[in-house]
């Protein structure tokens, strides 16, 4: 009996009762009674407290008969064994649920003592019964070493080798990409024209349109930025069939951006553009664009596959830069439009025809690829096209995943109107050693062909404003009246509408066939005004738009930016008037900037609106101090 008085006395586990109260009742039984084992007045005691607890948990403390001839057992000397202290959850089992099986399968009580790395345990009942129970309890202990032992094997596993899984997928993509043919990039020849330009020259140049600056963004040594292309024939001399659509466009010049990234991009360099939309950009990657897969080393019939891809935010967006893809044909290169919302089946069967361009919204780029519909091992020539948007939509993980299957030796362009820490990532990630291109200055411009006028008001008063001025449109006149939701558009149409005045309307709600027909109608000038939300509207090229209508003020200033830019757009003049109120005053400040920028007049009211905002944004700053 020694072992026992080594141990100090510690909780006895008791199948079914609460930990608190297993801690108490063993105490009592080693320390106020002091004997080492429980009488049979130690259980009726523990029977009676528990019983006006409810009798919950083991079946001893039952008051049937039956447990009255099992404590009738209990004074039999009890069976005690020792097993290790980590086996005991096995034998206790779930909320007791292992150890009260055997108590009931062989009519016994067990106690298991804990005292340090071994348990004691013991079984009262009848003897047979207790030999039955013991074996029952080391069935689960061998079961539980078992479990432990394959853990423990586990554990002795080498340890993942991540430099050799980096190797692999190292390996893996040499693999993957090991049997394509080379890309030929540098198609340019400097013309004499720019090639005599002097550095000042090309300083003054950058400076009087619309103070384009470059930067090359190589680490190490950096390259010289190649000088502008000042006239079509100094970027497209050797491409007879180029300057042909450029002529029949009737175009006079290069825009800025144009003039800047046709020399880059030729010469084979991955470019970041940042400019706005009317400005002349999807021209900018579409012209090179064109030249570069025609003079890929393999013909376009052993391509089996596309050259270029143009991924773009919208619809609206990926119809537009098709339509300018069409209008500007180069070599019979076929392209094809694939967007989320129009026919699945006839964009497969498009695509499985063969063709050279895509121009698609990620989505469903992203469907048709994981689908095996397309392929696109054969693009060498990849635009990531009104890339801030495609972020603020969400695409990016769908762009992820496209890009996986491109190859990535391709040459790569990128344009964004605005250029936050987002935009910066997706260009470090897939642009190698790009340049950039900003037309404007580093921070938002809009187009300074737009006379923009801040009305200061309030919600109630904008339906009459709106009216007003609407009324007071020439006949000549095209207005898109932006709204912030696709319920406001609705309303305020049907609300036009209904006075006569005839309107369409774009959002995001609407079936396709209806949102073509709105901008058919629109862009043919059957009808006048367009009530447009923000993301029907991305990419809208109607270049007689002479007014835009911000009925709400966007979500940010970003937006305001490309809404301001739907007009005046191709060397036209135009004007925008935006209603503010009180509600948008944690932008008056930005707008201000903007306005300045622009040498915009700025009304006194947004100036008293953003300094109120300060002062209560300041005010605010203390109350949170003080607390
Ligand atoms: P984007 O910025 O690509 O949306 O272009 C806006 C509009 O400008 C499109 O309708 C183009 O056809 C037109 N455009 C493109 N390049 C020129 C140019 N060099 N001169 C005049 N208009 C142009």
């Amino acid at each position: 009996m020694h072992w026992r008085r080594k141990w100090q006395p510690t909780p006895v586990f008791l199948p079914g009762e609460p930990q608190g109260q297993r801690s108490l009742v063993g105490c009592r039984l080693w320390g106020q009674q002091k004997t080492i084992e429980p009488t049979l007045r130690d259980l009726r005691d523990r029977q009676v407290s528990r019983d006006g607890r409810g009798g919950r948990g083991c079946g001893w403390s039952h008051t049937s008969g039956r447990a009255e001839s099992r404590a009738s057992n209990y004074r039999e000397p009890p069976l005690c064994f020792l097993i290790k202290s980590s086996m005991i959850g096995a034998v206790i089992g779930r909320g007791g649920s292992k150890i009260k099986d055997i108590q009931d399968s062989t009519s016994t009580k067990i106690q298991i003592v804990k005292g340090g790395p071994e348990a004691e345990v013991k079984i009262f009942g009848r003897k047979d019964m207790k030999a039955k129970a013991k074996a029952a309890i080391e069935t689960l202990v061998k079961k539980q070493e078992r479990t432990y032992s394959s853990e423990c094997s586990v554990d002795t596993q080498p340890r993942i080798d991540w430099d050799q899984v980096k190797a692999g997928v190292v390996e893996w993509k040499k693999r993957k990409w090991a049997d394509l043919p080379p890309i030929k990039k540098n198609l340019y020849i400097e013309s004499k024209a720019t090639h005599s330009l002097s550095e000042a020259q090309v300083e003054i140049w950058r400076k009087e349109n619309f103070n384009i600056r470059c930067d090359d963004l190589t680490e190490g040594e950096k390259r010289p930025i190649p000088k502008p292309t000042c006239t079509f024939e100094d970027a497209f001399q050797q491409y007879p069939e180029i300057m042909q659509s450029i002529r029949r466009a009737g175009f006079q010049k290069p825009t800025p951006i144009q003039s800047q990234s046709w020399p880059i991009i030729l010469q084979g360099i991955d470019l970041i553009g940042i400019a706005q939309t009317g400005t002349g950009k999807t021209l900018s990657y579409l012209m090179p664009g064109f030249i570069h897969i025609h003079s890929q080393p393999v013909s376009r019939k052993q391509r089996n596959g596309p050259g270029m891809l143009v991924l773009t935010p919208t619809r609206e967006l990926a119809l537009q830069v098709e339509a300018e893809c069409s209008k500007y044909l180069y070599k019979g290169l076929k392209s094809v439009c694939i967007y989320g919302g129009g026919n699945r089946k006839g964009q497969i069967q498009d695509v499985t025809k063969g063709v050279d361009i895509i121009i698609a919204t990620p989505g469903r780029l992203n469907d048709l690829q994981m689908n095996n519909f397309v392929n696109l091992r054969s693009i060498t020539y990849l635009v990531l096209d009104e890339a801030d948007k495609m972020l603020d939509l969400g695409f990016e993980h769908q762009i992820m995943k496209i890009l996986l299957d491109v190859r990535p030796d391709r040459q790569t362009v990128m344009t964004t109107a605005s250029w936050p820490d987002s935009t910066r990532r997706l260009a470090q990630s897939y642009l190698k050693q790009p340049m950039i291109v900003y037309v404007g200055t580093l921070d938002l411009v809009t187009v300074n062909t737009v006379k923009q006028n801040i009305i200061v008001t309030t919600e109630e008063e904008k339906r009459s404003l709106v009216k007003e001025f609407l009324q007071s449109l020439s006949p000549k006149d095209k207005v898109i009246v932006f709204v912030s939701r696709k319920l406001v558009a609705d309303d305020l149409s049907s609300d036009l509408s209904i006075q006569g005045i005839p309107v369409q309307s774009l959002h995001g709600d609407r079936e396709q066939s209806d949102r073509d027909q709105a901008l058919e109608d629109f862009r043919t000038g059957r009808v006048k005004i367009l009530i447009a939300t923000d993301l029907a509207a991305r990419g809208l090229d109607v270049s007689d738009v002479t007014h835009v209508y911000n009925y709400n003020f966007p979500r940010n200033i970003e937006e305001y930016v490309h809404r301001v830019g739907r007009t005046g757009r191709a060397g036209k003049t135009g004007e925008s008037i935006t209603l503010v109120t009180q509600d948008d005053w944690k932008i008056a400040d930005e707008l201000i900037k903007i306005l300045q920028r622009a040498n915009q007049i700025v009304p006194p009211n947004l100036r008293s609106m953003a300094d109120r905002f300060k002062k209560s944004k300041k005010s605010q700053e203390k109350c949170t101090e003080f607390y």
